[in-house]
């Protein structure tokens, strides 16, 4: 470790960063550490991206545009833990055009757009799915939605699309999807990052932007475009209800006391096994809880299509991968009787495989949403 006038330079990094956001020691590293958690990172870490968040305070600016959506992820963003880390994440991103905070209006609003995005070198965050159909449908200062994301883009550094809305065109793409709504990546042929979720995590968000300002270029993705080291794995993975989905221990009904037990929610409509999301590591509001922790199912908000494809969210899924059936998928139902059967008889667990193999082959081809 470097030292310099017995104080490492690490400790000096993060001091003088600490003192340029005149925020708490405790936040700042707050923000460091759950970023270096968040990115695979050792806490070793930490006074790199301190560092790397102190000189990006100069640059890069931002364009946060708002189409189709409810302004819940620029919510969600400006919630995050701490206020100071929130007023941090703005200062240093330099937001330069957000129309639900800018004090700017009319002419000036869009004078400031126009010139962040003659300079370049900045980054262009979208919320909200493009209007492709009837684009009259979603139009600021007398252009559609298409043709500002075509044009703010076209200049930019990195495009970030963050809720399912910008991502995969989101609510508004549901069937019958009367306006054409579609994500930014199927209107703009230069790279999106994907950061779905009905709102985006503001840790997976903070975390995209810092992985962008220490790395220079975009975290590897997945085949949806989502940061792999965000969405690699699967709620269900990492749920605290699942060693009762182990054990067949459901919920049957609400109200009822395997409820009381929090047990897992599966055949409650829980859509945690074919959901790519961090949410039982990153939690929501402060970190107190998450979906899952408060009760209900996960409704699969971070996957394309969910409001299609998921639908109804109390339905339970028809197949679910099993824990050491490789390669097999089956119901929680025909497992539990099998294993049941297995035990009574002495059938060894490769026979229970092959069984439920024999009987589910049909259901192989299922997708499991990811490339993981
Ligand atoms: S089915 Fe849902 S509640 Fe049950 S373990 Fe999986 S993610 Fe958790
Ligand atoms: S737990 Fe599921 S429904 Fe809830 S925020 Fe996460 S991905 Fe969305």
């Amino acid at each position: 470790m470097y030292q310099t006038a017995g104080v490492s330079l690490e400790e000096a990094l993060i001091e003088e960063s600490i003192m340029h956001y005149d925020v708490s020691r405790r936040d700042f590293l707050k923000l460091c550490g759950g970023t270096a958690a968040m990115l695979g990172l050792s806490q070793a870490w930490i006074p790199q991206i301190a560092s790397a968040l102190e000189q990006a305070a100069k640059r890069p600016p931002v364009i946060w545009l708002s189409f189709q959506s409810c302004s819940g992820c620029f919510e969600s963003l400006a919630k995050a833990d701490y206020p100071d880390v929130a007023t941090i994440v703005l200062d240093i991103i330099s937001l330069n055009y957000q129309e639900v905070i800018m004090a700017a209006a009319g002419t000036q609003s869009e004078k400031n757009l126009d010139d962040t995005v003659a300079a370049g070198g900045y980054i262009t965050i979208v919320e909200g799915a493009i209007a492709t159909g009837i684009p009259e449908a979603m139009m600021v200062g007398g252009k559609t939605s298409e043709e500002i994301v075509g044009e703010v883009t076209a200049n930019g550094a990195a495009t970030i699309a963050v809720g399912t809305c910008a991502a995969y065109g989101g609510v508004q793409a549901m069937n019958p999807n009367p306006t054409g709504a579609k994500g930014v990546s199927d209107v703009i042929s230069t790279p999106v990052i994907n950061i779905p979720g009905c709102p985006s995590n503001p840790d997976t968000m903070v975390s995209t932007i810092t992985y962008y300002l220490l790395y220079k270029e975009a975290p590897k993705l997945d085949s949806k475009g989502r940061p792999k080291f965000a969405f690699s794995q699967k709620v269900h993975d990492n749920c605290d209800r699942r060693a009762h989905f182990d054990s067949g221990e459901y919920v049957e009904e609400f109200g009822g006391e395997e409820e009381a037990k929090n047990y897992c929610l599966y055949k409650m409509g829980c859509k945690g096994p074919e959901t790519h999301s961090p949410c039982p590591l990153t939690l929501w509001n402060s970190k107190q809880n998450w979906c899952i922790g408060s009760g209900n199912g996960c409704i699969g908000c971070m996957e394309p299509d969910f409001w299609d494809e998921f639908a109804g969210f109390y339905d339970t899924l028809p197949n679910v991968p099993v824990p050491g059936f490789i390669g097999v998928k089956t119901s929680t139902d025909y497992i539990g009787s099998t294993l049941v059967t297995a035990t009574m008889t002495g059938i060894g667990i490769h026979a229970i495989a092959t069984a439920a193999k024999g009987r589910f082959k049909e259901n192989d081809d299922i997708s499991e949403g990811s490339d993981d």
